[in-house]
């Protein structure tokens, strides 16, 4: 089945196969683990959040399996939160229960993984310790130039940032910046001829604009990402 997420989930998804492969192995959690668990994740008001007599807000929930009809764990994510490392935090929070399994509650595996991983803090609330947000700082980095677009270069191969905002639908004017993100972050490079020059291409201007690629680290990312889609 072809899903068709938006921008926000497909960062989401993004985000957590990120936290699987550089953040979760800190717990001896491998990758392939995951394999079997069957989750989602989206972007959405958690129970509780709108009309809370407590004023008390509600940023991520993980719903058991069992209270799903097909057995899968929902992760929602609340749409307030748009501060990406903490949107990142929570998530990695919330996959924790997802691993964990809801019965433990806040105890037990959950704590250990917790722990593991880098969350502090009191365990129904918990934030990044310095370890684990430099791992969010770089996850957030490469995730700068979103998903879709990375999705973009893999599929047509190089595109000017232009070209790039065409075939996307996002912002011309934030695509730079987010392109440059992606560049310090090792995943998109200049696109060079045969003689090693970069290459340009015509801007709507009438001026030239580089051509990017992803470097071979950008492919494997663009394409675990397909793959999880
Ligand atoms: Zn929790």
């Amino acid at each position: 089945m072809q899903a068709i997420y938006t921008e926000r989930e497909t960062y989401l998804q993004a985000a957590v196969v990120m936290l699987q492969h550089t953040v979760f192995t800190a717990a001896g959690i491998e990758p392939a683990e995951w394999e079997g668990k069957k989750y989602r994740v989206s972007c959405g008001f958690p129970i509780g959040y709108r009309g809370s007599r407590t004023g008390k807000v509600v940023i991520g929930q993980a719903f058991d399996p069992s209270i799903s009809a097909d057995g899968t764990a929902e992760v929602f994510i609340n749409p307030i939160l748009d501060n990406p490392a903490e949107v990142v935090a929570v998530l990695a929070h919330e996959l924790v229960h997802v691993f964990a399994g809801n019965a433990c509650g806040h105890k037990g595996e959950f704590a250990r993984i917790a722990r593991a991983i880098g969350l502090v803090g009191p365990l129904t609330a918990t934030y990044a310790g310095s370890d684990l947000q430099s791992k969010i700082d770089s996850i957030t980095a490469a995730l700068g130039l979103y998903p879709t677009a990375l999705l973009a270069l893999l599929e047509h191969g190089n595109l000017t940032d232009y070209e790039l905002a065409d075939k996307t639908g996002l912002q011309q004017n934030s695509i730079g910046k987010r392109r440059k993100d992606c560049q310090d972050a090792g995943l998109v490079t200049h696109y060079r001829d045969d003689d090693g020059n970069k290459v340009k291409r015509p801007a709507p201007s009438g001026s030239k604009a580089y051509v990017w690629m992803l470097t071979d680290r950008g492919e494997e990312l663009a394409k675990q990402i397909k793959r999880e889609l």
